[in-house]
């Protein structure tokens, strides 16, 4: 099964649950990340419910990344310090305050609505949907990621096992809306048991 997400018009900043844009839910003790390359601080780009992608799940993942120099700070590698990604657990119900400097917001918050369909391929799961749909695609949930280039699913950081994938991200509705991957996607991943999360995109 392919879990497509599909945008289902704007939305309020601080709705619960799924979104791209808007600003997060994060637990209290969060602080905005800042760009190890420019210091400036990143993007919030989505969430996504861990509910979402197996039943019973628990959490949101959170997708950060620096806009302030586009191209010039890593931002496309899960370990330059120009993206962030986190997993929190049970306590989200901080809605931060973004810094005053730089690019922290997209322009605007787009509800996310999930359509299952049948097989294992999200580009032609996609194709699919659109023979019967105008509602754009913005991604997949779970599944298996379909890479613009080589395999990167990365590795945890504590203890050194592949990640498990959650997220696929097309770069949005519209160019108001949308983050920036170069023309291609992003992928997350998290590390339940270290509660870790990664980001990348390819283009
Ligand atoms: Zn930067
Ligand atoms: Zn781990």
């Amino acid at each position: 099964m392919v879990k497509l997400m599909t945008y289902a018009g704007p939305v309020a900043d601080d709705a619960p649950g799924t979104r791209t844009g808007g600003v997060p839910h994060t637990s209290r003790e969060f602080e905005w990340p800042r760009c190890r390359q420019c210091a400036g601080p990143m993007q919030f780009l989505a969430q996504v419910s861990l509910a979402d992608i197996e039943p019973g799940g628990v959490g949101l993942l959170s997708l950060f990344m620096c806009q302030n120099d586009p191209g010039l700070c890593g931002e496309w590698d899960p370990t330059a310090g120009g993206n962030r990604a986190f997993l929190f657990e049970s306590d989200t119900a901080h809605t931060p305050v973004p810094p005053d400097d730089g690019e922290t917001l997209l322009g605007g918050a787009s509800a996310v609505a999930c359509a299952e369909l049948d097989g294992e391929d999200y580009p032609e799961a996609g194709e699919r949907w659109h023979q019967r749909s105008d509602r754009e695609v913005l991604g997949q949930l779970g599944g298996r990621p379909a890479w613009v280039q080589d395999d990167e699913t990365p590795t945890c950081g504590t203890c050194g096992r592949p990640m498990a994938f959650v997220v696929q991200l097309e770069e949005g509705h519209d160019r108001r809306t949308a983050a920036n991957f170069g023309g291609g996607c992003g992928y997350a991943f998290c590390c339940r048991p270290c509660t870790t999360a990664a980001f990348l995109f390819q283009c």
